[in-house]
This record gives C-alpha cells, sequence and structure tokens, in this order.
C-alpha cells in the first residue's frame, strides 16, 4: 500500500466499485460475482476473514452461507448487530473449490483490505482464522488466538475462522466467547 495514500479522497463505495470490475489476478476467471466488503463504514468492529464461498460468490456477498450463520450466531449471542459491522475478505474473489488464496493473489489483492481498514478505522480488526493472521499480522496464529494484538497503532483481535467451528461444538463455544470479549472490550471503551 502506498505510504502516501490519502484516505480522504477514497470511499468504500469505491473501493466496493472497484473490486466488483477487478481483473488484477487470476481468481477473477473462476468468479461469478467479485464479493466487496459491506457493512457500516464507520463501524468500531471490523471482521476480515479469508474469501468468499460458494453461497458469497453468487450472492455478492461476504458470509453469508453456512460460515456467515455461525458468525451470526455468534454475534447474536454478543449482542451486536450484524448491520453495526463491517465484514470483508483477504481476497475478494472466490478461489476454485474453495482452495486457500495463493501468496500472489493475497498481494494483489491487499490494496483493498488496506484501503477498508483505513476507510472505516475500526477501534478493533477481528481476525477470522489463519489466512486473515498471517497476512495482516507476524507472529504465530496459535498464540495470538484470543488474544488482542497492537500492530501500526491499531488493534487486531484473532480468532478461528467460522468455517473451521462449524462441526466442533467446543471450538464454536470458543468462537462465540471470543466475539462476546470484544463486545465487552467495546463498550467498557464507550
Ligand atoms: S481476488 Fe482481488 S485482486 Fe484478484 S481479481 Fe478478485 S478483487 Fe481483484
Amino acid at each position: 500500500m502506498d505510504s502516501l495514500y490519502d484516505a480522504s479522497s477514497d470511499s468504500i463505495c469505491r473501493v466496493a466499485e472497484e473490486v466488483r470490475v477487478c481483473k488484477r489476478c487470476r481468481l477473477s476467471e473462476y468468479r461469478s460475482n467479485a464479493v466487496p466488503g459491506e457493512g457500516a463504514d464507520s463501524a468500531k468492529l471490523m471482521f476480515i476473514g479469508e474469501a468468499p464461498g460458494r453461497t458469497e460468490d453468487m450472492l455478492a456477498r461476504p458470509f453469508v452461507g453456512s460460515a456467515g450463520k455461525v458468525l451470526d450466531h455468534a454475534l447474536a449471542r454478543a449482542g451486536i448487530d450484524r448491520a453495526s459491522v463491517y465484514i470483508t475478505n483477504i481476497v475478494k474473489c472466490r478461489p476454485p473449490m474453495n482452495r486457500r488464496p495463493r501468496r500472489d493473489e493475497i498481494h494483489s489483492c491487499m490494496q483493498y483490505v488496506m484501503r477498508e481498514i483505513m476507510l472505516v478505522d475500526p477501534k478493533v480488526v477481528c481476525l477470522l482464522g489463519r489466512t486473515a493472521h498471517d497476512t495482516l499480522l507476524h507472529g504465530s496464529f496459535r498464540e495470538h488466538r484470543s488474544r488482542y494484538v497492537k500492530h501500526g497503532g491499531r488493534l487486531f483481535f484473532t480468532t478461528y475462522h467460522p468455517a473451521y467451528v462449524i462441526y466442533n461444538n467446543k471450538l464454536r463455544e470458543i468462537f462465540v466467547s471470543d466475539i462476546i470479549s470484544i463486545k465487552m472490550l467495546l463498550m467498557s471503551n464507550d
């Protein structure tokens, strides 16, 4: 990301428009729709996942498939309105067969998520899973999970990707309690 980036001449709408027609990497060849982030453009809490899945690719919206249901359930348990947060992914187009995005694809797409972070300017960025963590933070996912890390003057919290906890009740409860703990932190800062 260009260090001369000026957020005042950019907007979330503009990022979304660019994402919808982007052909910067090979993932554009496989998609039905690119999936820009969505939500409150001045949200206190931003979620960043890995990549759109099949349902997201069809509907052009992030986290609306089975992983989205897990996230919605956790938000409801924490008393967080989905419309009050911002939700996005590291790459905005679905990788074929839901494989992990490759390094060059992540590199091509990075400018969008960096602009989203700077434009929304959330109090907490919640990284969902290893790909989001390893892209935006140094260090080990395992050591950072369920913890806050300050990086570049911003507060990051790392937890599981909702898709990873779907079939594991224990991990799903950890995921829910992580989201509740973020809500507590945000309330204590209000
Ligand atoms: S994944 Fe990102 S960089 Fe690649 S085509 Fe989609 S929007 Fe563009």
